[in-house]
């Protein structure tokens, strides 16, 4: 639904002019009083606060970039992609998957959960809708959140734009010689146009190793740089999902007990993953996420075409060539085209005047989870705690029932008061 038509549709979020006549500074902003809490990001994690902000009675207001719910899914996500964890793990509040789905969804299913979810909530994000400045107004009280052509006015501003909103794409000297392609993995979609070519992955998370599978799959010929070390674990242990295992464990040993144990039976079902290029950091898997937020691997059959020559690995690079990449150990190979697995960042910096809730450096919370979900004088993060969907379903519960106790005190009566005394006119 376009910015405008939403307006009209919409009536309970009136014009406030006296606001915008103080504050607003473009002629050209409309001034739209939003009487529950903005969200900014039609992702999972905004519609997961969303839901859950209605499930306690509470009306929010969603503001989305792209022309669609969960644009990260729809339009930056390879063809082969299904959930890395299993589905219990990856539910949204209020709404599992449905029993039929398998383990581990595709992204298609995955797609079709989360379209199911936002017409079960009857959700209907305002899209087409940059928040290019949100900045709190201290005197009035209330959050101002700008799009191109409107200003929303509201007491809550819940930040849901997530850790990948924007590609992180390093510089090699040379990169301007490279004749082939160099594009990340959010423009990839599958190998078939790679077929016969030699590729050159960076990056070796989650997306660089599958893309390299996907690749040989296609009949190219993939190499992965990995310029750090890395932690491979096998996808399943004893049946069990590892990250389902780990949790479990986690309950009964502390973290370096169960990190011992993850260490040694992936020895036993992948092998030394050092032997092939990939050493082990120093810290244990979970120790290096909870204090580092680096997520291990989980492998998905990448490690056997490694171990087969399918799959070559590389260190750093050093520099680029016209069709060629000289690595940090003085080798020089021929590549076609270069893929960069290189991650996301959050963009919260680039729209949101907060320093309090939000790091600069970053983007991403000061505080860590469980804790990073609220900030000052209303505002609120969901999706930030490097803890995947599983994050973004607590921190969602916790916003919402954060919100519902002030919105059951006054959010309602003050709602009704400006109704009342017509100060929308
Ligand atoms: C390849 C890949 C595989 C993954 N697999 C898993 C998995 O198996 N399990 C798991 O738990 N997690 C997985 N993740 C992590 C994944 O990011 C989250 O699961 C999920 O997409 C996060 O949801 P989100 O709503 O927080 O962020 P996003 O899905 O990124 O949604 C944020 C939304 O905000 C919008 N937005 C951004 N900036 C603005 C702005 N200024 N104004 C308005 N709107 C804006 C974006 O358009 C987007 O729609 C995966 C991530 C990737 C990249």
């Amino acid at each position: 639904m376009e910015e405008v038509e939403f307006k009209k549709v919409h009536d309970p979020f009136f014009q406030l002019n006296m606001l915008s006549s103080t504050t607003t500074n473009s002629p050209h902003h409309h001034c739209v009083w939003v009487s529950g809490p903005i969200i900014v990001g039609a992702g999972p994690s905004g519609l997961a606060a969303a839901a859950c902000l209605k499930n306690q009675g509470v009306p929010a207001m969603i503001l989305e970039q792209a022309n669609c719910i969960a644009s990260l899914w729809h339009f930056r996500t390879y063809d082969r992609l299904r959930l890395h964890l299993p589905k219990q793990f990856c539910q949204l509040p209020l709404m599992p998957f449905p029993v039929d789905f398998p383990t581990y969804p595709t992204k298609q299913q995955f797609l079709f959960y989360l379209e199911s979810y936002a017409k079960n909530f009857d959700l209907n994000p305002v899209f087409n809708a940059t928040v290019v400045n949100a900045e709190f107004d201290g005197r009035s009280g209330f959050w101002r959140v700008k799009t191109k052509v409107t200003e929303y006015v509201s007491r809550w501003l819940i930040v849901a734009t997530g850790e990948n909103a924007a590609e992180v794409v390093p510089t090699f000297e040379g990169m301007n010689e490279f004749s082939g392609p160099i594009l990340h993995t959010s423009l990839y979609k599958s190998g078939e146009c790679f077929e016969h070519k030699s590729v050159l992955v960076v990056g070796c998370g989650n997306s660089g190793m599958e893309v390299c599978l996907d690749l040989c799959n296609f009949n190219s010929f993939p190499s992965l740089v990995v310029r750090d070390s890395l932690h491979v674990l096998p996808q399943e242990m004893f049946g069990i999902s590892t990250f389902g295992l780990s949790i479990w464990l986690l309950k009964w040993f502390p973290v370096r007990i169960v990190d011992r144990f993850l260490l040694f039976v992936s020895r036993i079902i992948i092998g030394d993953t050092n032997r092939l290029g990939l050493y082990r950091p120093k810290h244990g898997p979970l120790e290096l996420k909870s204090v580092y937020g680096k997520t291990p691997v989980l492998d998905v059959g990448t490690l056997a075409k490694i171990r087969s020559g399918d799959i070559k690995v590389y260190p750093k690079i050093k520099k680029l060539a016209c069709n060629s990449v000289e690595f940090v150990d003085g080798r020089i190979e021929n590549f076609d085209a270069i893929i960069l697995a290189t991650g996301y960042r959050s963009n919260v910096p680039t729209w949101l005047k907060d320093t309090n809730l939000f790091s600069e450096k970053d983007g991403l919370p000061k505080k860590k989870f469980p804790e990073g979900w609220k900030g000052d004088q209303g505002l609120y993060a969901v999706g930030f705690s490097k803890r995947g969907l599983l994050g973004t379903s607590v921190e969602a519960t916790c916003v919402a029932e954060d919100i519902a106790s002030q919105w059951n005190s006054y959010g309602r009566c003050e709602f009704l008061q400006g109704q009342n005394t017509g100060i929308d006119s």
